[in-house]
């Protein structure tokens, strides 16, 4: 299969990475992301099917798009997921494929999932403390780490833990994180809170900036910037502590130059493709899907659509969420 020349944006940004949530639902009720009450979720016929969401796949990467990472809500909760993961992973082209998940549901799957293709797993977990990370998620802590655990029992190249930075809340937990990454060859990143479900969350009582986090665990371990290590398609800063382990931060509010390398768009479990996670901006492509099956169409869409892609997130600028994180996909 030829390769085709690099997609770029208008801007003149290659874009190669195509982030696919599956379903807003979830098994957890993240503070910052699904509070409690939170339920608008989208009925079932409204959801792409897996058969569309392949369809978009191998034109995506007859475009020229290299990189997919699944996400949600939480993927794992959507039934028969494992052999739509499969699918996916044999698609031609796919050169990089990733998973986004809470792990809650992934040790029994993990060696399948490694077998599938999967080459990255992104877990979110924002506290070690049992009554803490109940707290924040309504889940218990164990069913977490014992996805993690087999996550690295999997063998996955990369797995990395992602910690929401939470103001007094998860403070205390950066050191012992540290560890615990450490402990386990799991790669962590520290990420600002972001307005997409409420903006209460950038409140100067829930909002800490990456450099606090930083400077915190400067005073146990000290850290040193590594400009050259790429561990994976995002934003994220990575430092390395004397003993060589890496620790992103991934900084959306504080970080100026966050959207300058962005590589990526992203495709809502109810089909539309959304340019920017952090502008409101979003082409329908399920209907194409449904009613044509041409595929020119869909490409003149992704065309369309990184024509007009934000430059950069509007979340310093007032930014008012619209539709929630786990309908966007993170
Ligand atoms: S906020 Fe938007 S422009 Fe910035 S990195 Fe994310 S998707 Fe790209």
């Amino acid at each position: 299969m030829t390769s085709p020349p690099p997609l770029l944006d208008w801007s003149k940004r290659r874009i190669d990475y195509l982030r696919i949530s599956i379903t807003d639902r979830c098994n957890e009720r993240c503070l910052y992301c699904m509070p409690q009450g939170l339920k608008d979720w989208k009925e079932h016929d409204k959801i792409l099917k897996y058969e569309e969401i392949l369809r978009v796949v191998r034109i995506a990467v007859r475009l020229g798009f290299r990189k997919f990472r699944v996400t949600g809500g939480e993927p794992l909760v959507r039934k028969d997921v494992v052999p739509f993961l499969e699918a996916l992973g044999n698609t031609p082209g796919v050169e990089s494929f990733g998973l986004s998940t809470n792990a809650t549901l992934l040790a029994p799957v993990a060696d399948r999932l490694r077998k599938a293709g999967i080459d990255s797993v992104n877990i979110s977990l924002d506290t070690l403390d049992p009554d803490e990370y109940k707290r924040i998620t309504l889940k218990d802590l164990e069913s977490a780490v014992a996805g993690i655990d087999a996550a690295v029992a999997a063998g996955f190249p990369r797995v990395k833990i992602n910690t929401v930075l939470l103001k007094g809340q998860n403070e205390d937990q950066l050191l012992p994180l540290v560890r615990f990454a450490r402990e386990r060859g799991a790669v962590l990143r520290f990420i600002e809170l972001m307005p997409l479900t409420t903006t209460e969350v950038l409140g100067p009582g829930n909002f800490l900036a990456i450099g606090h986090a930083r400077k915190r665990i400067e005073t146990e371990i000290p850290l040193e910037r590594d400009r050259e290590v790429q561990l994976g398609h995002g934003p994220a800063v990575y430092y390395r502590t004397p003993e060589g382990q890496p620790i992103g931060f991934i900084g959306a509010l504080t970080d100026l130059h966050f959207c300058e390398t962005c590589n990526k768009i992203r495709m809502t479990a109810d089909g539309k493709i959304r340019p920017c996670l952090g502008n409101h901006m979003e082409f329908e492509i399920k209907q194409l899907l449904r009613e044509s099956d041409s595929d020119e169409a869909i490409v003149a869409l992704f065309h369309e659509t990184l024509g007009l892609k934000p430059i950069e997130h509007e979340f310093r600028d007032n930014y008012q969420p619209g539709r929630s994180m786990t309908a966007i996909g993170g």
